[in-house]
């Protein structure tokens, strides 16, 4: 018998970070990768934001915090959703954590248990599905089209609803397509939500970081009945290049939020306290840095995304949001190298890191198998380089 729960063994290992630790282990050895794997801003975190923490230490705000967050964090959180959504929340209605990712967790552990069902729509967050599994909850996958821009239509919703059904995912703009939803298409989604009773987690992490104009729209904010029944995940790490400061946080009905409350004060308590007050400043702070870092994803964005349809056999759907691209090269598939055969986005993604010393996540861990994943929050050098090792490899299988 294993000494380990049948839960931990069913567990794999972010597959976002063991690519990243493998391109790491090349690059110790000396090896030149290129890598698109990471999913953080290369940029560093802005001053102000770095200033706040140093003014944190240097006063000695270096111990513990209610475990939720400071009063000060939560009024710059609610400062945050008046500002940007026209949401009004009380304190009582939002928690701070260590990481979007740990408000996530927190969420599924407070909501779900054995029986229930919870709609995610694919390509999703690769940590979606294990994390609502971990609760015993089952995830049901909808999937969605490349020539739909990846997002999943009202009929494939209600097909996939039955009376099991708990929560739906919504995660726009998408981590890893892109893609975004317009507020008519959350307006259905919020009908068919209401309509049978289901719960809404919109993960809206990726709110600032869109192009051409898209106007971001949280489902929350459609109107009071939909803001009872959802609850939106968020987090500094991606729009303040604060990836390594861990802090996140949740906005939604004061029920749940005092259950992932109760969680979190069981488990890992507050969030870093110097973090804390870095994000005040980032919350509330000039936004002049994040205009900034979208400019340039944006120049990113159309680069690569033009590099990628000029390559024989491939498309790739332009996102209007996030920093990542999600290619289609599944006209390679069959093809070999020196004898080998490439069945699948994972024997393709290890061609690539092997043969062009450039590291993409496999679009299978999202779901989507026909896909790779690239992250253009990489520089515009590495970019080209990675592009042309990319072109040069591709020209290599037969
Ligand atoms: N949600 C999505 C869609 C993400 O891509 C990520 C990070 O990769 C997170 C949440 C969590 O981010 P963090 O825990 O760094 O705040």
């Amino acid at each position: 018998m294993s000494i380990l729960s049948s839960r931990a063994r069913a567990l794999k290992p972010s597959p976002t970070l063991a690519i990243n630790a493998k391109a790491k282990s090349m690059q110790a050895q000396g090896i030149h990768v290129i890598s698109f794997g990471a999913g953080e801003p290369d940029f560093d975190t802005p001053d102000n934001i770095k200033r706040a923490a140093v003014k944190a230490i240097e006063e000695g705000f270096t111990k513990y915090t209610a475990v939720g967050g400071t009063d000060e964090l939560k009024d710059a959180i609610l400062h945050k959703f008046k500002r940007d959504n026209g949401l009004t929340y009380k304190r009582s209605q939002v928690i701070a954590s260590s990481g979007g990712k740990h408000s996530f967790y927190n969420l599924t552990q407070a909501l779900l248990e054995g029986g229930d069902e919870v709609v995610v729509p694919s390509p999703f967050w690769v940590s979606y599905p294990p994390m609502v599994a971990l609760t015993g909850a089952t995830p049901v996958i909808v999937e969605t089209r490349e020539e739909n821009d990846f997002k999943m239509t009202p009929p494939d919703l209600e097909k996939a609803i039955t009376p099991r059904t708990k929560a739906l995912i919504i995660n726009s703009p998408s981590n890893p397509t892109g893609s975004t939803y317009t507020k008519e298409e959350l307006e259905k989604i919020s009908q068919i939500a209401l309509a049978h009773n289901v719960f809404v987690i919109s993960d809206e992490i990726y709110e600032k970081i869109v192009y051409d104009g898209f106007q971001f729209t949280s489902i929350a904010s459609l109107g009071e009945e939909i803001k009872k029944r959802t609850m939106i995940v968020h987090g500094v790490a991606k729009t303040y290049a604060m990836t390594g400061w861990r802090i996140g946080y949740a906005a939604g009905p004061e029920e749940i939020i005092a259950a992932m409350s109760n969680i979190q004060s069981q488990s890992t308590s507050n969030p870093n306290s110097i973090a804390q007050k870095a994000t005040i400043e980032a919350l509330v702070g000039p936004q002049e840095a994040v205009a900034k870092m979208v400019a340039a994803f944006l120049e990113r964005r159309n680069y690569i995304v033009d590099r990628l349809n000029e390559l024989p056999d491939v498309s790739c759907y332009k996102p209007a949001g996030a920093f990542y691209v999600f290619p289609n090269f599944s006209s390679y598939y069959g093809r070999s190298y020196q004898g080998k055969r490439i069945s699948n986005s994972t024997q393709l993604a290890d061609f690539f890191l092997d043969v062009a010393r450039v590291a993409v996540v496999p679009g299978v861990e999202f779901g989507a198998d026909p896909f790779e994943r690239l992250s253009f929050a990489t520089s515009m050098e590495d970019i080209q380089e990675g592009l042309d090792r990319i072109e040069e490899a591709l020209r290599q299988l037969k």
